[in-house]
C-alpha cells in the first residue's frame, strides 16, 4: 500500500481525503484529489482512514 492512487473517474472532489490526510492527498486545479509526489502511505498512517472515508471509494491503496 505504499503507492496510493486516486481513480479520477470516480473522484467527486469532495476534498475529504485532503483534509484527513494532507501529507498524501491534495486538491488540484482540476477539482480532483491527487497523490502528492513521492508521498508514501508507509510514512503516513492516515491513508486507510482517507480511503475508508471517501464517499465514492476512489482511493486505491
Ligand atoms: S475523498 Fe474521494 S471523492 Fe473526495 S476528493 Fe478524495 S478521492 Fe475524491
Amino acid at each position: 500500500m505504499a503507492d496510493p492512487k486516486v481513480d479520477f473517474d470516480l473522484c467527486i472532489g469532495c476534498s475529504l481525503c485532503a483534509e484527513l490526510c494532507p501529507e498524501v492527498f491534495e486538491m488540484k486545479d482540476d477539482g480532483l484529489a491527487h497523490v502528492i509526489e513521492d508521498a508514501d502511505c508507509d510514512d503516513s498512517n492516515c491513508c486507510e482512514g482517507a480511503a475508508d472515508s471517501c464517499p465514492v471509494d476512489a482511493i486505491i491503496l
